[in-house]
């Protein structure tokens, strides 16, 4: 089996291109491209054109906490969302549920806030 002259992988007889560089089969070996042509490597790409920064989406999270209440608030705040739990059983076992009125909106809210702050932080 021939092999690719710019990577070294081995490729089928009558392939016209490489499948892991892409590299016009059969080829040559060629000189090596100058630097200015030759692709940048993904390390130097990213950071170009800047990393993607973990980012947690506060729609997301509002819609987790209107659905789940504070098991929703996992998604944002894993502390909060203990805190919530707790306080919204405890308090809705002395309230009979009604006070699921206030406490999930609070878990809607204080969701939407931590993501906030999650997202400034990785400014
Ligand atoms: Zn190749």
């Amino acid at each position: 089996m021939p092999y690719c002259c710019q990577c070294g992988s081995e490729f089928e007889l009558g392939a016209r291109f490489c499948k892991d560089c892409g590299m016009t089969l059969p080829c040559v070996v060629a000189p090596r491209l100058p630097a200015w042509m030759e692709p940048a490597p993904a390390a130097v790409r990213a950071h170009v054109a800047g990393p993607l920064p973990p980012h947690k989406s506060v729609i997301v999270a509002a819609l987790l906490a209107i659905l789940f209440g504070p098991l929703g608030m996992i998604y944002s705040t894993l502390m909060g969302a203990l805190v919530m739990l707790t306080a919204s059983v405890i308090l809705a076992g002395f309230t009979e549920g009604t006070s699921l009125l206030i406490t999930w909106p609070a878990c809607i809210l204080w969701t939407v806030i931590a993501a906030r702050i999650y997202n400034e932080d990785r400014r």
